[in-house]
């Protein structure tokens, strides 16, 4: 896993685990025992930022940043 590029970051303290980030990008993010959300990959390949940033719009609760390298925001 690379640590440069782009990054996703959640913000735990206002998921609400609706599970909808699962949905749209189940190979990055995943949920603890009480369904809160956590990432599996911080930092998707190229080709897995589309679903990252489906995964933040279909947050309701805007718990999810995708940033890209220099912290600015993706979407
Ligand atoms: S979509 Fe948002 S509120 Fe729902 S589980 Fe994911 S981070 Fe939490």
């Amino acid at each position: 896993m690379s640590t440069a590029g782009p990054v996703v970051v959640v913000h735990q303290e206002y998921c609400a685990g609706t599970g909808a980030c699962r949905g749209a990008a189940p190979d990055i993010f995943g949920a603890t025992d009480g369904g809160w959300v956590t990432v599996l990959d911080e930092h998707p390949a190229p080709d897995r930022l589309p679903a990252a940033i489906a995964a933040q719009e279909a947050c309701p609760l805007a718990a999810i940043e995708v940033l890209d390298a220099d912290g600015e925001a993706l979407a």
